[in-house]
């Protein structure tokens, strides 16, 4: 049985037996996984205190195939966000991140990318008296980053019926064909909404730098509460059209 070692961030913890623990993980090297934790509901486990939601960890696991449970073998603490569950905004963010991170991706589909994001998310929301608007913020980012990187990135340059690129009057984004659409264009189709030219400014911007880098609140630095909450509002609804269902942690960062 090969022993591999891997580094993640644990997602979900199921209680498996009356000593053993089902972890979900999101690991640079398989991407999202399910090992098995024997003993980790014991006070002196192998694993010391390093299973718990939302820890970044090291870890040995024996790697079974075939969609059996891995076998964990040892973990340890990789980082620290202390300050996360600080604040109730916070907090909601890292869960929501390990919601989407548990849901929109496959067992042994690793993307390196995707850990990283989610690392710095929540090193940012870990960060003191993080409030609720830096926490729209880091998650607004952080879903660009998603739809991305999952092959989900919307058009937001030019119309997805004819491509046009300089768009009249007030936009519409095709939530079933992902992308804007010019009026003519949105006469034949459903499922379209409109999108105010703030909100399209913004997202357009998310998903541009979502293919690089960021620093900071990005296009959000210096937009009011209210602008944050309609980003946080049309994310949401597309996140959710995609999915068919809307993740049970969005919402409170929309209102
Ligand atoms: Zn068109």
């Amino acid at each position: 049985m090969p022993l591999e070692r891997a580094e993640g961030l644990i997602l979900r913890l199921h209680d498996f037996s009356e000593s053993s623990k089902v972890v979900t993980l999101y690991t640079r090297e398989f991407g999202k996984i399910r090992a098995l934790a024997k003993g980790g509901k014991r006070l002196r486990s192998p694993f010391e205190s390093a299973l718990d939601l939302l820890a970044h960890i090291r870890i040995v696991l024996v790697h079974k195939s075939g969609g059996a449970l891995h076998l964990l073998t040892e973990a340890t603490q990789a980082s620290r966000f202390s300050g996360l569950r600080d604040t109730l905004d916070g907090l909601n963010g890292g869960y929501l991140v390990a919601e989407l991170l548990g849901d929109w991706t496959e067992e042994n589909d690793p993307h390196p990318r995707l850990l990283d994001e989610a690392l710095t998310t929540l090193t940012r929301l870990a960060k003191g008296g993080v409030g609720g608007d830096g926490a729209r913020a880091a998650l607004a980012r952080f879903e660009s980053v998603l739809l991305w990187e999952l092959g989900y990135r919307p058009e937001l340059e030019r119309c997805i019926g004819c491509a046009r690129r300089a768009l009249n009057g007030p936009l519409a984004f095709g939530f079933g064909q992902g992308g804007i659409m010019c009026t003519p264009c949105r006469q034949q189709q459903r499922g379209w909404r409109e999108l105010t030219d703030g909100t399209w400014r913004i997202v357009r911007e998310l998903t541009r730098q979502a293919g690089g880098a960021e620093e900071g609140d990005g296009p959000l630095a210096g937009c009011d509460s209210a602008t944050r909450r309609q980003v946080a509002r049309w994310l949401g609804e597309y996140l959710s059209w995609i999915r068919g269902r809307r993740p049970r942690l969005m919402g409170w960062q929309e209102t």
